[in-house]
């Protein structure tokens, strides 16, 4: 069975220990891979080589450094298919997905953090006619990046390309969850020719090898993507030692719809926007708020297309549904359909786990879920469930949808649909969320700050503003 190692110091090694974990394919419910159970001692061994290759790392032209990561990205485009593969038999998400999102959004996040690199600046002013100040903006040095499992590499890459573009050296663990396509990236590194010890990945548990980067005080950024609940607990490690922190946490994200939307358009995308890689993507719209005047008529329709949805073998084509990532996980998201039973809610259709045939049978499927009749205030309109289940509420006013759209502790995107552009940008303004869609989702414009407010995390990723998150900064005053 394939062994997975880390990649320390330019090299793919065992973890110190030799201790492994499984690693399940949940198309299967098999164990098809073994991870590295990382400990203390392997991030040591992974800080002690970020450190000895900072200097030349963070002193090397930016061309140079530019011209690295820019091969990465056309390496990933060179083994797209192979990325493509690893991360649906990892995750269990649609092959197609994996090759239309994830491998070329990796791609995409190497080649832009390359390119701007070379154009980053930092600021000058002119204090009256008294002083010049200037801004000095430096790598803090080693970068931690931790990473969830439901866009593997996308959101692995995603962390690591601006921190390295910045100057730093990064230590990296991707989830335990999907480790594969994080160790096609270290050979990828390797044959890319980057220095040695400038990226280093650990795998294994996030309460081991993760919190031992948390808490490393060698490791003055962490830059996290996960749950709420362990954003919370890394803050906690984090805080009192003063890193720099960027949390991008969960989502309860609503999709709001109006009488004057693109009724098809609304439509087909909320299908999307519900459904896409199981659910499991913080920008997943799972509470779909609306007009009382349509309700009806979308909700018929809503449902026609779920029913429709092709849940089947991550690897064949026409999958719309693969697997949930994990038997935990499907025990949760089933879970959560019960409780919306208990609250009152009806499952108008799907909530129950799938057993496909040859050789799927132990895998982790399950139908699709639409749940109508619930208090918007209720646990399953306000704990973020992360697989195929949404919710449907009419609302009956524009006040109305934004006091449900706010309702909950969380605060990453939102999406509208309407056709009237004074009520896109009226409703827009009141919601709080990070991101916000009209008549689109998920469409991403790299230079854009990305994050959310509230319970959905602190600080931004994305453009400038990863950069500058992973630099440190002086402003020097010099009186003229
Ligand atoms: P988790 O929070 O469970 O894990 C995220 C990562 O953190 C994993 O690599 C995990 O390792 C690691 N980890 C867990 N505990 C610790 C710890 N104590 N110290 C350090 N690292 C730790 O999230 P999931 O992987 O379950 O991902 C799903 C969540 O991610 C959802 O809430 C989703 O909304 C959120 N998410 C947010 C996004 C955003 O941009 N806002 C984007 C995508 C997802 P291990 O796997 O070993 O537990």
């Amino acid at each position: 069975m394939e062994k997975i190692a880390n990649y320390i110091n330019g090299a793919l090694v065992p973890p110190g220990s030799n201790h492994y974990l499984d690693n399940y394919n949940p198309a299967k419910g098999e164990v098809y891979s073994l991870i590295p159970d990382s400990d203390e001692k392997d991030v040591e061994d992974a800080v002690a080589a970020a450190k000895s290759a900072f200097a030349a790392w963070s002193e090397l032209p930016i061309d140079k450094r530019s011209a690295i990561l820019l091969k990465i990205a056309s390496l990933i485009e060179t083994h797209h298919e192979e990325l493509a593969l690893a991360e649906c038999i990892d995750n269990g998400k649609p092959l197609k997905l994996a090759k239309t999102v994830d491998i070329p959004r990796a791609a995409a996040n190497f080649r832009f953090y390359g390119s701007i690199i070379t154009g980053f600046s930092s600021e000058s002013h002119m204090t009256d006619v008294t002083a010049i100040n200037y801004t000095v903006r430096k790598p803090v040095g080693i970068a931690g990046c931790i990473s969830p499992w439901n866009l593997p590499l996308y959101l692995f890459t995603w962390k690591i390309a601006p921190a390295l573009a910045a100057g730093n050296c990064v230590v990296a663990k991707p989830s335990e969850i999907t480790p594969m396509t994080a160790y096609l990236l270290s050979k990828i590194c390797i044959d890319a020719g980057l220095p040695k010890g400038v990226l280093n990945i650990v795998h294994g548990l996030g309460s081991k090898a993760g919190e031992a980067i948390i808490a490393h005080p060698e490791i003055p950024a962490i830059s996290f993507t996960g749950g709420t609940v362990t954003g919370k607990k890394i803050a906690t490690i984090a805080g009192p030692m003063f890193k720099k922190l960027s949390l991008e946490l969960g989502g309860k994200n609503p999709n709001i719809i109006f009488e004057d939307c693109d009724f098809d358009k609304a439509l087909s995308t909320s299908i999307q926007s519900s459904f896409s890689n199981q659910g499991q993507i913080c920008l997943c719209g799972s509470r779909i708020l609306v007009h009382e005047s349509i309700y009806e008529r979308f909700k018929d329709s809503f449902l026609e297309k779920t029913r429709n949805l092709v849940i089947g073998d991550p690897l064949a084509d026409g999958t719309q549904i693969g697997a949930l990532v994990s038997d935990n996980h499907l025990k949760k998201v089933l879970s959560y359909v019960a409780l919306a039973q208990q609250e009152g809610g009806t499952v108008l259709t799907g909530g129950k786990q799938v057993h496909l045939n040859k050789g799927l049978e132990n895998g982790y499927f399950m139908e699709p879920a639409v749940i109508e009749g619930l208090d918007y205030r209720c646990r399953t309109n306000q704990e973020e469930i992360f697989g195929p289940v949404v919710t449907l509420t009419p609302f009956k006013s524009e006040e109305e949808a934004v006091l449900y759209a706010n309702s909950t502790e969380y605060g990453l995107s939102a999406t509208i649909w309407t056709e009237r552009l004074n009520r896109a940008h009226r409703v827009s303004e009141r919601l709080k969320s990070g991101i916000i869609w009209v008549n689109c989702w998920m469409v991403r414009d790299l230079r854009t700050p990305f994050g959310g407010m509230k319970q959905s995390g602190v600080g931004r990723e994305g453009g400038v503003e990863a950069l500058r998150f992973f630099t440190e900064v002086k402003n020097v005053c010099v009186k003229i």
